[in-house]
C-alpha cells in the first residue's frame, strides 16, 4: 500500500485531499495539518484548518463556502452579539460550536490536540489519518502598521478575516514554533511514507507554518522519498483569497516559479504549475526541481483527482 504524508492547511488542503483520496482511495494517508490557524475565542479552543480538513472529507463541509459546517445556523453568535460579547467578523456557526465545546472540554481533561483530533475523526471518518503538526501552542501572529505608522502585531485571522489582508504586512511570526515539537507520529509518518505531497495550500501561513516547527523541514529534506507540491499561484495570482499578501510579507513574488524556488531544491523533488503558467516551466527546473503544467484548478473531485494523479506521477518520475 502507498504511504503518502500530506502537509495541509484549510480549504486548498482540504479540497486536494478530497481529490487524492478519489485518485488513491487505497493508498494510506497522513495528513499533517496547520495549527497556527488556531485561535481562542469565547473560551473555546478553535481549530480551522484541522477542522477543515475534517468536515470536507468528512462530508459535512458547507462546499460552496469551503469552511464551517453545512445547513449551519447562528443562534449561539446572534446570542453572544446581544451580550455585546464578540468578536463578530468571526463566523461560527451552531453545529461548529459543538465540535470546539468538545475540543475544549477534552483539553481541559489533559487530553493532547493530538489525541482530541483523533477523538473527533473517530465521528466524521475522513478517509486518512489528520495529526495536528504540534501538540504544543504555535499561533501565527502578522506584524503591520497602524494609523499612526506604528507597528503592531495581530492575530492571523485578525488580519486574514477582520482586516481581509487589506493592509500590507511587514512580516508572519509563528510564535512558539520554535519551542514546539512535532506531535507524535507525525516524524513517523514522514519517515515511513513513500512519497511527500504539498498540496495548494498557502506556502507561508498553511505549508510554512508546519514546516517552521523543529525537526519536520529537515525529516521531510532527509526522507529520502519524492516530494511534490502544486502550485496554489495561478496566472501570478492566488486562485482564491489574499495568499500573495503574505508572500509579499516574506519577499517572495505571487508567481508559481517564486514559490517553487522558496520551499527550494533543498525540499521539493518536483512542482506542477497551471497549463496558464508553463512559460514558468524552464526556470523551475533550472532551480533544480521537475516541473511541469498540467491543469491545476480544483472546480471539481474528478477535476482534482486528476491533480493528484499528475501529482504522483510525477512522483515517480522523480524516483525513477
Ligand atoms: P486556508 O487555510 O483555508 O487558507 O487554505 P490553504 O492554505 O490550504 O489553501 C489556500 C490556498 O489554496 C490559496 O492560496 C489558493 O491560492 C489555493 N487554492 C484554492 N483553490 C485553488 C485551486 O482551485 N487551484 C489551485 N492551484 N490553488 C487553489
Ligand atoms: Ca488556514
Amino acid at each position: 500500500m502507498q504511504r503518502i504524508v500530506v502537509l495541509a492547511g484549510g480549504v486548498g488542503g482540504a479540497r486536494f485531499l478530497q481529490g487524492l483520496k478519489s485518485a488513491a482511495p487505497d493508498a494510506d494517508v497522513t495528513v499533517i495539518g496547520n495549527t497556527g490557524d488556531d485561535i481562542h475565542l469565547f473560551g473555546l479552543k478553535i481549530c480551522p484548518d484541522l477542522d477543515t480538513v475534517m468536515y470536507t472529507l468528512g462530508g459535512g463541509i458547507n462546499e460552496k463556502q469551503g469552511w464551517g459546517r453545512a445547513e449551519e445556523s447562528f443562534t449561539v453568535k446572534a446570542e453572544l452579539a446581544d451580550y455585546g460579547v464578540g468578536p463578530e467578523w468571526f463566523g461560527l456557526g451552531d453545529r461548529d460550536f459543538a465540535t470546539h465545546i468538545v475540543r475544549t472540554q477534552m483539553l481541559g481533561a489533559g487530553y493532547s490536540l493530538s489525541a482530541v483530533t483523533e477523538a473527533l475523526c473517530a465521528r466524521w471518518q475522513p478517509g486518512v489519518r489528520l495529526i495536528p503538526m504540534t501538540d504544543d501552542r504555535v499561533e501565527t501572529h502578522v506584524a503591520v502598521s497602524d494609523g499612526e505608522g506604528e507597528r503592531r502585531a495581530i492575530h492571523f485571522q485578525e488580519y486574514w478575516v477582520r482586516l481581509r489582508a487589506s493592509v500590507d504586512a511587514h512580516a508572519v511570526v509563528p510564535v512558539g514554533a520554535d519551542q514546539a515539537q512535532p506531535a507524535p507520529g507525525v516524524l513517523e509518518a514522514i519517515g515511513d511514507a513513500d512519497v511527500i505531497l504539498f498540496p495548494p495550500s498557502n506556502p507561508v501561513v498553511s505549508v510554512g507554518t508546519i514546516l517552521a516547527v523543529p525537526g519536520i523541514r529537515e525529516a521531510i529534506a532527509d526522507a529520502g522519498v519524492p516530494v511534490v507540491g502544486l502550485s496554489p499561484i495561478v496566472g501570478d495570482a492566488p486562485v482564491h483569497g489574499m495568499a500573495d499578501k503574505v508572500l509579499a510579507a516574506v519577499g517572495v513574488e505571487a508567481t508559481a516559479a517564486a514559490v517553487a524556488r522558496h520551499y527550494g531544491s533543498g525540499l521539493l523533488d518536483g512542482w506542477l504549475v497551471d497549463t496558464v503558467d508553463s512559460a514558468a516551466v524552464p526556470s523551475v527546473e533550472e532551480a533544480g526541481i521537475r516541473c511541469r503544467a498540467v491543469p491545476l484548478m480544483m472546480t471539481d473531485v474528478e477535476a482534482t483527482a486528476q491533480m493528484a494523479r499528475e501529482a504522483l506521477t510525477l512522483a515517480e518520475e522523480v524516483r525513477a
